[in-house]
């Protein structure tokens, strides 16, 4: 089996809808035991019931350590432990950066990059008792390169991608590898949110946008594939990179 989780012991932050709850449902299909951990805890508690005895809930804001290290320790109580860290919380802002609050642009911050450094902090000391494992930090094609109405989204993302970098190099010695993974346009509610902004300020319908761009959107679970190779011992030789899942957009 390509990317056999058997008896890997995940975390999954932003787990309760979208690119999150994607991936726990292939993790627990290839294997893997998941904490579906959200902010939004109705939400994860709802996602692991439909997810099964393979997945239980942690309500946790991954802006506030507490709730991350009480999460880990949810893996710890309820499986033995830690083996992967998936870092996928995050949230958009679709303004032009002179419209954009210092206000939104701290708070964005605040969860997609303290988020992602809360995240790999807390888990290190419980993927080290492993003995190692994989984290997972969920990146975009906006931490590449630029986009209209994404400048604060933009810049957080590519602060993940340097994060992932350094952590991957800090980390080698623990045997925890650590990658980035790189959407473009993936079908969740996050860009059902961006689609109206995002047309205003191109003047082309969204699909005439992903036709030229990246020919189609993307589905989640095409993401969550990646992931799960990611976290998985297939990807032995890999740490430091960035996945780039894009249909082509950053070849231009
Ligand atoms: P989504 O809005 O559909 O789901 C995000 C989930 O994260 C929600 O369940 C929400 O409650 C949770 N969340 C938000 N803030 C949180 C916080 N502070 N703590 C814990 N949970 C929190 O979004 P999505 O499209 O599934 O995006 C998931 C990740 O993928 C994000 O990091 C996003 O930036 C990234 N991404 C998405 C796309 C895309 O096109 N959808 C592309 C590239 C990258």
């Amino acid at each position: 089996m390509i990317s056999d989780l058997s008896g890997k012991r995940a975390v999954i932050t932003g787990a309760a809808a979208g690119l999150g709850r994607a991936t726990a449902e292939l993790f627990i299909a290839q294997g893997a035991k998941v904490v579906v951990s959200d902010r939004d805890g109705d939400g994860a508690a709802e996602a692991a019931a439909a997810l099964g005895p393979n997945a239980v809930a942690a309500t946790c804001d991954v802006t506030v350590a507490a709730q991350i290290a009480e999460t880990i320790d949810v893996a710890r109580s309820s499986f033995g432990g830690l083996d992967v860290m998936v870092n996928n919380a995050g949230i958009e802002i679709g303004k032009p950066l002179t419209e954009t609050t210092e206000e939104e642009f701290d708070a964005l911050m605040k969860i997609n990059v303290t988020g992602v450094f809360l995240g790999i902090k807390a888990a290190v000391p419980a993927l080290a008792e492993a003995g190692g494992g994989s984290i997972v930090n969920m990146a975009s094609v906006a931490g590449i390169g630029g986009a209209p109405l994404l400048g604060a989204y933009c810049a957080s993302k590519g602060a993940v991608v340097r994060l992932t970098e350094v952590a991957a190099i800090e980390l080698k010695a623990a045997n925890i590898r650590v990658n980035a993974v790189c959407p473009a346009f993936i079908d969740t509610a996050m860009v059902d949110r961006l689609v109206s902004p995002f047309e205003a300020a191109v003047g082309m319908p969204f699909g005439e946008v992903l036709k030229v761009k990246q020919g189609r959107i993307g589905t989640a679970a095409e993401v969550a594939e990646m992931v799960a190779f990611l976290a998985s011992d297939d990807s032995s030789f890999t740490t430091g990179s960035q996945y780039v899942l894009d249909g082509g957009l950053v070849a231009g």
